[in-house]
């Protein structure tokens, strides 16, 4: 299954904290999130969880907080996405031979899953993996989006260099990690938007054969 179901219970803590967040906001989404994108991409973006006021809020990943402003736009510079961000599931945005997803699909509190809960999450992002059968380029968010890839790929979380703009050939596709595009990254200069875009512009590379 690559979707989970809306009320997915594998991860209690996640199913507890998803259910009070419904009775607080029961306009909010609060389900989770399901990837979004062109189902025959060649590219996926994987991130680490749902934002409490990002996709657990809207229901599209990196959407309505501020990670998703700096993905979003660089997408868009670089080909990736057409449209304008707009912060908001119905905002028209497409993306382009491109996938976005996260290793674990339900909001954690502090934005901090438990290994536990990213290994109940695994098979879901497994699934996605198998299904994207044009998969050559993933660009990973952070480490934990790193390591879920891998052992999604059945490999062992070592098997992969961690840092910004480290890059990994495993045997089904290319992997290129980068520093997750959060407040806190972006804020202090951890991250700027120029690395990040040229993390993009190495998975364009990649996929023109470049690499
Ligand atoms: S994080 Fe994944 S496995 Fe855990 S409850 Fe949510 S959808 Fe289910």
């Amino acid at each position: 299954m690559i979707e989970p179901p809306r009320d997915c219970g594998l991860c209690p803590r996640l199913a507890a904290y998803r259910a009070d967040n419904r009775a607080a906001n029961p306009d909010w989404f609060n389900a989770p999130a399901p990837c979004f994108g062109d189902p025959n991409a060649r590219l996926l973006v994987a991130g680490l969880a749902p934002g409490r006021r990002g996709a657990n809020r809207t229901g599209r990943p990196f959407t309505g907080d501020f990670a998703g402003v700096l993905l979003y736009e660089t997408l868009i510079r670089t080909g990736f996405a057409r449209g304008e961000y707009q912060a908001r599931p119905d905002d028209g945005l497409t993306l382009i031979d491109c996938m976005i997803t996260n290793a674990v699909r339900c909001a954690p509190p502090g934005n901090k899953p438990l290994p536990a809960e990213e290994a109940a999450c695994r098979p879901f992002l497994a699934a996605r993996l198998a299904a994207l059968t044009r998969l050559r380029v993933i660009v990973t968010l952070g480490d934990v989006a790193r390591r879920n890839v891998l052992r999604a790929l059945g490999l062992p979380a070592s098997a992969g260099a961690s840092g910004h703009g480290a890059e990994t050939r495993t045997p089904r596709c290319h992997l290129i990690n980068s520093y997750h595009c959060s407040r806190l990254n972006t804020n202090t200069g951890r991250l700027t938007p120029a690395m990040f875009e040229a993390v993009f512009l190495r998975a364009r590379a990649v996929l023109e054969g470049a690499a």
